[in-house]
């Protein structure tokens, strides 16, 4: 591996440029101020590159993010590209990336920001605190299963079948990231099926109970029902550390996770891959809203879930916990001075515009660092 972290940064379409703009200032402040040095190319995704190049995301562009150590990504789409079909859609790009590099664990944060905890739909003392992580198994399950399709049946009338299918491989690959990460965090793991109702539930409690004796003895393990699971992250939510699930259940609870947190345009995620031949881990890291049309070209868009992905970039892909937890630092920091973007606004608060909030995080990350 070169001395160097090599990135490739992606921006995309819509805000995805605007915020990544941002993300830029604090990786200059890295360079400065701590001497980490970074190798960066940067590419079109999406519909920019549909504009320049005719698809979403050329043969060129997959293998540059092969050969790097990480991938930021900015987000991809706009009604401008809304009637391509599906094989030219601008989302393509995203889902070529998780394919190509084999990215297999998607891990999403629900962190409330102490300054933001009003912003939520729940009352403050159920989410004043929360910090969670939810793994989920992201190249599998029912959306990748077979048999799946529609069919025509003798009588005229149709009948819609998709598959959910697990092996253990794909089990444990996951469980393996999830008790990784509880390691680093309060060592608490809940394994989330429905081992009641489904065959693919009940394999993912023995794989996932068989390889937490084998190796993660020293991380707590409990396993939930999905639907109880969605109920007790809106009674409850601070009850969990690591959530680990399948990619349909995964792909419900993440979502339900975010929103306790009030704010699209706070959340970064992850989605990471096995090791590859030379030992590097393939790893992607994005915010989780989309490409935001209805702002785009404003300059209002709140950048700091891109800015927060690349504080993720730096924990899991590089090991600079520091650095990451000084950039999360620096942003809660900059929401306590009462600074926000249009949609984190809150009374006697001061509403300010993209760059304002990056150089406002780029400023306490020089108070912070010094
Ligand atoms: P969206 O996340 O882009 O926007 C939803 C709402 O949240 C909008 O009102 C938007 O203005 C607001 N918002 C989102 N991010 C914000 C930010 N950083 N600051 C302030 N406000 C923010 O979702 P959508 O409107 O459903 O989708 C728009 C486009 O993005 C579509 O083409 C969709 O396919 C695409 N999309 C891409 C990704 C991705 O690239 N991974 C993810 C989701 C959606």
């Amino acid at each position: 591996m070169s001395a160097n972290k090599q990135l490739l940064v992606l921006p995309g379409d819509g805000i995805g440029p605007e915020v990544m703009h941002e993300v830029w200032r604090v990786i200059d402040w890295m360079e400065r101020r701590r001497g980490v040095r970074f190798e960066i190319s940067d590419d079109l995704v999406g519909g920019a590159a549909i504009d320049a190049r005719g698809t979403p995301i050329s043969p060129e562009t997959v293998e540059k993010a092969k050969s790097v150590d990480a991938v930021l990504f900015g987000s991809v789409g706009g009604p401008k590209w809304d009637k391509l079909g599906f094989d030219m859609r601008p989302e393509i790009a995203i889902l070529t990336l998780r394919r190509e590099l084999g990215l297999f664990a998607n891990l999403r944060p629900a962190v409330v920001f102490d300054p933001l905890v009003e912003a939520s739909t729940l009352k403050a003392e159920v989410i004043r605190g929360l910090d969670l992580m939810i793994v989920r198994e992201s190249t599998g399950g029912i959306y990748f299963g077979e048999p799946r399709g529609i069919e025509t049946l003798a009588n005229g009338k149709q009948r819609a079948i998709n598959t959910e299918v697990y092996t253990t491989d794909e089990i444990e690959r996951v469980a393996r990231v999830a008790f990784d990460l509880a390691r680093k965090r309060q060592r608490r793991v809940c394994s989330v099926e429905k081992a009641n109702v489904m065959e693919t539930g009940l394999l993912w409690r023995q794989v996932v109970t068989a390889l937490h004796q084998r190796e993660f003895a020293d991380v707590e393990l409990t396993h939930m029902y999905a639907d109880n699971c969605a109920m007790q992250l809106v009674r409850n939510p601070r009850q969990f550390d690591v959530i680990v699930t399948t990619n349909l259940f995964g792909d419900l609870l993440s979502d339900l996770a975010s929103m306790l947190t009030g704010s699209l345009g706070m959340l970064p995620s992850a989605t990471i891959g096995g090791l590859d031949g030379s030992g590097r881990r393939h790893a992607l890291y994005e915010p989780i809203h989309g490409s935001a049309p209805d702002i785009a070209g404003k300059g209002i868009a709140n950048p700091l879930a891109q800015i927060l992905s690349f504080a993720m970039l730096l924990r899991y892909s590089f090991a600079m916990d520091d650095e990451a937890r000084l950039i999360e630092n620096a942003c809660t920091t900059v929401l306590a001075s009462g600074l926000r973007t249009a949609d984190i606004m809150a009374k006697h608060c001061a509403k300010v515009s993209t760059q304002v909030m990056g150089e406002a995080v780029v400023r306490e990350l020089d108070k912070l660092g010094a």
